[in-house]
């Protein structure tokens, strides 16, 4: 069976707890796996180069100084994302004989919190990873748990999250890879 990875681009160096946060994305991970039956097994990667993502990985982009770098694939996307908060787009570029093509991304801005927390920052990005995989903007929040509109690092992933989530992890979105080279402020 297939393995869920998810990459973690580290564009402002602002991460850390480097292995923490790893750890921490992983161990949210799997009571959602548990719930599934299409995945065996999660890996947690902060690549040195620019991977080439499965159609059913997931990215996280980590910024630091609040220029959005999801705005570049969305002008509908937030120009300006605060600390310790994320954000999620996709966007439809264009139809090909196989159909339409939609692009997703998510990001993180590590402020001071996420920073200091890599349980924290591991909630920021699950969080945002469950936008992007269910392709839900504020609708997701109603599932609540980890993917209410109002969490902290304190916050659990409750059963009902590992469940739903767990459903849509074979989901394929299809992840926007330009923003490797886009520097966040450029
Ligand atoms: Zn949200």
């Amino acid at each position: 069976m297939p393995t869920l990875n998810i990459w973690l681009i580290d564009k402002s160096s602002v991460v850390h707890k480097v292995v923490d946060t790893c750890n921490e994305i992983r161990a949210l991970m799997l009571p959602c796996l548990k719930r599934q039956s299409y995945f065996d097994d999660v890996d947690v990667y902060f690549p040195q180069y620019k991977p080439s993502p499965e159609n059913t990985d997931l990215v996280v982009y980590y910024l630091n100084d609040g220029m959005s770098v999801a705005a570049k694939l969305n002008e509908k996307a937030d120009a300006y994302v605060a600390q310790d908060q994320g954000q999620t787009i996709w966007s439809d570029v264009g139809d090909t004989n196989a159909g339409k093509i939609t692009l997703h991304c998510s990001e993180v801005h590590v402020g001071p919190r996420a920073q200091a927390s890599a349980m924290g920052l591991a909630k920021l990005t699950v969080h945002e990873l469950m936008h992007n995989k269910f392709k839900l903007k504020d609708a997701l929040h109603a599932q609540g748990g980890l993917a209410a509109g109002d969490f902290n690092e304190n916050t659990k992933l409750t059963d009902t999250n590992a469940k739903l989530f767990g459903g849509a992890l074979s989901n394929q979105r299809l992840q926007w890879m330009d923003g490797y080279h886009h520097l966040s402020a450029g």
